[in-house]
């Protein structure tokens, strides 16, 4: 069994959504100092790295990251390379090969390629869903779509692709480090931290090759 973790390092270096708050991490006890044990604060928002989004993200009346389904956030996914696409489509998705009944799809686009290089700017110009592809996957009967990029919608118009999915009650997880994973079948996990009424959270994400 192989398991490779598809999550990001939370750091002070992390790239953020322009207007989030960077992240912040402070060591408010420390050893050095006499203190008993070390005890850091963190200070970030709930989109930070690898996160699930709850529908509540985008929807005044939808459910918050707490409530949502453990079944859902783990089991047998596909993961999908599309390295040279700029938006992934409908027909991109209607194309990429994925098993009929699949429940969970991880996306691997060039995204992956800035995480493995380690960059720490944000790129506005990442790969992601269209609305007619969120659309595609909810009539497939996806449940849960994960990309590897700080959203699953582009940069200019975020609300249709977020809609259209949250919606449809499947649940989102973006920031994915896809970029040491191959094209295949897997099991993966998610485990968003409970963050009460919360419209996300970070989780810690792992694939294990099947
Ligand atoms: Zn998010």
């Amino acid at each position: 069994m192989r398991i490779y973790d598809v999550t990001l390092t939370i750091s002070p270096t992390l790239p953020v959504w322009p207007g989030d708050p960077p992240v912040d991490l402070q060591r408010v006890s420390k050893m050095e100092e006499g203190a008993i044990c070390n005890v850091t604060r963190m200070n970030i928002s709930v989109h930070t790295g690898t996160h699930v989004d709850a529908p509540y993200h985008f929807l005044a009346k939808g459910k918050t990251v707490e409530t949502l389904d453990l079944k859902t956030l783990t089991g047998r996914a596909y993961v999908v390379d599309l390295p040279d696409k700029d938006l992934i489509t409908a027909a991109d998705i209607e194309a990429a090969g994925i098993p009929p009944r699949t429940k969970r799809v991880l996306f691997k686009t060039r995204n992956s390629v800035h995480w493995g290089k380690g960059h720490t700017d944000f790129n506005p110009n990442y790969v992601a869903i269209s609305p007619d592809g969120a659309k595609y996957l909810v009539e497939r009967g996806v449940k849960l779509v994960g990309v590897d990029y700080l959203s699953v919608a582009a940069f200019e118009d975020p609300a249709p692709t977020h809609q259209v999915l949250l919606k449809a009650g499947v649940i989102i997880v973006e920031g994915l480090d896809l970029s040491k994973i191959a094209q295949g079948r897997y099991t993966f996990y998610c485990l968003p931290l409970k963050i009460a009424k919360s419209d996300g959270a970070p989780a810690r994400a792992m694939l294990i090759g099947v």
